[in-house]
């Protein structure tokens, strides 16, 4: 397992670039050339990238060049190029968050991630359009225009990582960064037709990504292939200082474990999530899915976690909540866009009016009532002690099952302007992948063939904390069985 054939038109895998940079078949410069080509003759259409750092990826391409012609490995990721979110700190580079209030700001350092990527010889390409501060399903909440889906442009990408997972699934960049607090990786991974991963919350450092709901918070990786999915990810993860709820021990790469097959494992159909609201044809390929794991080996069963049926009404309290409390730092006196007023309160008033889009402030709203007093106990509190229960749920559900599987998405990409105009629609798009991001469990989304309209369906694997190397294992069987 690992690499799929080379066949003429394919595009190299990140594995295969690294390998090839590596051994000095391939300049790192030849590949971030072929990339930038393939955004500026593609991105007017599609509008995945903010902002393209060409010449600063040229200049790293040029320093990896050099450290090959000089005996010296450059690392794992050799001249990979990589898309980053918009909401992960860059060292001198604009981070916007797709907002105006971001408008202007240059972080003065890189997020861990973003270091990592660099120290494993990786090269970034630019920063990726995004719903505002990671609001959305759909990347229409951007304030800078919507990305629009490879494989049609009339629909959505998903979000919020839909620049991150669009720059993938057109040939844009080999590898990109998301984050996901209720989905945002693993939704747009899905609708675009490619692999996105939620780790373990505390596996990999938020340190430097602009928070959104700082208790679910993850960054992850979205690729082509489940194996450089593996590859980034070991790359990035692993214990940080500085981000108290990094994990201390390090962890196993999963890179290693990659084709250890299923043979064995318990998997369970997550009965919750598979039910009403899920559309027919991604519930069949879910079967297939299944079946695939199935003949592979694997012991399958149905899995109850009944309590994930609230899953989005305690996200939707709990992510807003902590939201409003991580956004009032954007007061118009620290970072990016400042609009005067009369007084202080007056320019905190007009800035944050001017800076926010409506679903960010939407989300403000929610989360101020619901942490108020008089308010919180039926509200925040109720919603804290739904996440308690739906983490006790899963926990009996892994007495006997080692993975679980559901859709990704309820249905594949929906059309642009589809849901703009009701929230809760919307909303709906989280159903299946919310709850891991409440109990803090790693899960993916693996393309797993087409839908009726002719478009990528995800299958969602979920493994309890740290269950990063079963998963995967699970997830190569299922890229390796694709029919
Ligand atoms: N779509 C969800 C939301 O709007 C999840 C977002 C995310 O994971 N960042 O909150």
């Amino acid at each position: 397992m690992g690499d799929p054939p080379t066949s003429p038109g394919r595009p190299a895998t990140a594995r295969e670039i690294a390998a090839a940079v590596r051994s000095g078949r391939r300049s790192a410069r030849s590949v971030v050339d072929k990339y930038l080509e393939a955004i500026a003759a593609g991105d007017g259409d599609i509008g995945a990238f903010n902002l393209v750092t060409a010449a600063r990826a040229r200049a790293r391409a040029g320093e990896i060049d050099a450290a090959v012609a000089a005996g010296k490995d450059p690392g794992p990721l050799a001249g990979v190029p990589v898309a980053l979110k918009d909401n992960l700190c860059t060292r001198g580079v604009a981070t916007t968050c797709s907002s105006r209030i971001l408008e202007g700001w240059e972080p003065p350092y890189d997020a861990t991630v973003v270091e990592r990527l660099q120290q494993a010889g990786a090269v970034a390409l630019g920063k990726t359009n995004m719903d505002e501060f990671a609001m959305g399903s759909s990347t229409e909440n951007s304030a800078f225009g919507p990305t629009r889906n490879p494989c049609n442009p009339h629909r959505v990408p998903g979000g919020s990582s839909g620049g991150s997972a669009a720059a993938v699934a057109a040939g844009f960049s080999p590898v990109a960064l998301g984050s996901d607090t209720g989905g945002s990786i693993r939704q747009p991974a899905a609708l675009c037709g490619v692999v996105g991963v939620k780790p373990t919350y505390g596996l990999v450092s938020r340190y430097g990504l602009v928070a959104f709901a700082s208790s679910l918070d993850q960054i992850g990786p979205l690729t082509t292939t489940v194996a450089d999915a593996a590859a980034v990810l070991d790359a990035i993860s692993g214990p940080d200082p500085r981000d108290s709820t990094s994990i201390d021990e390090p962890q196993p790469p999963v890179s290693a474990t990659l084709d250890g097959g299923v043979e064995g494992l318990r998997v369970g159909v997550l009965t919750e999530l598979n039910g009403d609201g899920i559309a027919p044809d991604v519930a069949a390929r879910v079967r297939v899915a299944v079946e695939a794991l199935q003949s592979a080996g694997a012991r399958v069963g149905e899995a109850s976690v009944p309590a994930s049926v609230y899953g989005l009404s305690a996200y939707y309290l709990i992510a807003p909540a902590e939201a409003s409390s991580n956004l009032a730092r954007y007061d118009g006196v620290r970072y990016g866009l400042r609009v005067e007023g009369p007084s202080t309160a007056a320019m905190n008033i007009a800035t944050r009016s001017a800076g926010f889009g409506d679903e960010v402030k939407r989300r403000i709203i929610i989360g101020t009532y619901a942490l108020s007093a008089g308010y919180y106990d039926a509200y925040y509190g109720k919603a804290q002690r739904v996440r308690t229960l739906i983490i006790n749920d899963f926990a009996s559900a892994w007495e006997r099952f080692d993975l679980l599987v559901s859709p990704t998405s309820p249905t594949t990409a929906f059309a642009l302007g589809e849901r703009t105009a009701d929230p809760m629609a919307m909303y709906m798009s989280d159903v299946c992948t919310v709850p891991v991001n409440l109990t803090g469990q790693a899960a993916m989304s693996v393309p797993f063939g087409i839908g009726d309209d002719g478009l990528p369906i995800g299958v969602q694997i979920l493994a309890p904390a740290l269950g990063e190397p079963t998963m995967f294992r699970a997830a190569a069987v299922l890229e390796a069985s694709r029919r």
